[in-house]
């Protein structure tokens, strides 16, 4: 069986001041929550306040971003260290919202997914086609190429922290949600391309997240499909209730 995961990615909101205040009210509504990995990924600012607010409870914590190399002259950036050093365990790789305006390269992805690994930080590497792609039939070929070239040089025996989160682009943040069956299709399409590259062993534990548009009220049709393994949640996770809405599924 594999323990879902429902993380939650704040992007460019929350001082930390609102994301301290999000953390205290959040840990009473999930306490003795097992069923589940929770992790909360806020902004890099808030890195530290919130990792300190979560210690000792069933929340984890990670970066919604790192930079390939070790250390070096990237203004802007956060290498694994600095995140592992502040208490980081997990972070996101490969967001669209990067893709679209970051200009990362699949490339790039599979970069940073070496260096998350070589420096034992969960990877969650997330992939989806963008709504044009979806119209004319891609959807599958677009997940294959991204499965591919993320996991680039990547093997079995390295492979298995990788998370992958599906978030179809046309999803996110327009609260349009892919149909439980629709994004059921999806990840089965990952998983097999997963096993194909990796092994089917490495394939049936690999944890695949749905993202985009998650709610409380359709968290439960997503999360009961056979390859749903969690969800990665943006608008729906800013808010304390609503996040642990979600976590009832
Ligand atoms: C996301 O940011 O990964 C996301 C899925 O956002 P939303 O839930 O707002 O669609």
């Amino acid at each position: 069986m594999r323990k879902a995961l429902i993380a939650a990615n704040w992007k460019m909101y929350k001082t930390p001041a609102e994301a301290k205040a999000f953390v205290d009210a959040f840990l009473p509504l999930v306490k003795g929550h097992t069923r589940d990995e929770i992790a909360l990924f806020p902004s890099a600012t808030s890195l530290a306040v919130v990792i300190e607010a979560a210690r000792g409870s069933n929340v984890a914590v990670g970066c919604q971003n790192i930079h390939f190399a070790e250390e070096g002259a990237y203004t802007g950036e956060t290498s694994a260290s600095m995140l592992k050093a502040v208490g980081g365990t997990h972070t996101l790789i490969g967001h669209s919202e990067r893709r679209q305006y970051f200009a990362e390269t699949d490339e790039i992805v599979n970069a940073k997914l070496k260096t998350a690994l070589k420096h034992g930080i969960v990877p969650i590497v997330c992939i989806g086609e963008v709504l044009e792609e979806r119209e004319s039939g891609k959807t599958s070929e677009v997940l294959i190429r991204q499965t591919t070239k993320a996991f680039a040089d990547i093997t079995p025996e390295a492979a298995a922290p990788i998370v992958i989160a599906y978030e179809p682009v046309w999803a996110i943040g327009t609260g349009k949600t892919a149909t439980p069956e629709m994004a059921q299709e999806a990840h089965a399409v990952i998983r097999a391309e997963g096993a194909k590259l990796l092994g089917p062993a490495v394939a049936e534990k690999m944890r695949i997240l749905y993202g985009g548009s998650v709610k409380p009220d359709n968290a439960t049709s997503l999360l009961g499909q056979a390859d749903i393994d969690g969800a990665l949640v943006g608008g729906a996770s800013l808010k304390p209730d609503s996040f642990a809405g979600i976590l009832k599924y």
